[in-house]
């Protein structure tokens, strides 16, 4: 715990300088916004989780084919993947998404057990379930990943 924020608090007073003080406030200020950022990330991750399995359990009964694994990632630059092992990820950030646009991630992965590719039988799959497919793709390509 020597770099911990109570020991950069309690060195300020030893700290002459004005500038080293700013530069150690900013690193204890720093440090809190992680903790507490890291606390966010972990609890939507949950309610990501949460509302994964429930549709994941909606969709594989309607389609007939479950995938074996289910991971939630803190991805940049997609909304999911699957694997030729059946397992799926999930970025955690599909919690902030339209209803709509939660179904389709979680249906386009799901075909990906039984279409690995992107292929007309593979959106004609996914249309199945979700007729808007080609809408709510267009706006999740527009959305950014924050
Ligand atoms: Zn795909």
């Amino acid at each position: 715990m020597k770099y911990g924020i109570r020991y950069l608090l309690e060195n300020i007073v030893r700290i002459g300088s004005t500038q080293t003080r700013k530069y150690f406030f900013k690193r204890a200020k720093k440090r809190m916004c992680s903790v507490s950022s890291q606390k966010e990330y972990l609890k939507y991750k949950e309610k990501a989780r949460t509302l994964v399995h429930d549709r994941m359990r909606i969709y594989s009964q309607f389609y007939g084919f479950t995938p074996e694994k289910i991971f939630m990632r803190n991805q940049k630059t997609r909304w999911g993947s699957c694997s030729k092992k059946r397992n799926i990820s999930i970025n955690y950030r599909i919690f902030f998404l339209s209803e709509q646009q939660q179904d389709y991630v979680v249906i386009h992965e799901l075909c990906h057990i039984q279409e690995f590719n992107h292929s007309k039988k593979f959106w004609a799959l996914v249309e199945k379930a979700c007729p808007e497919y080609k809408r709510i793709r267009t706006e999740l390509r527009r959305q950014k990943i924050h």
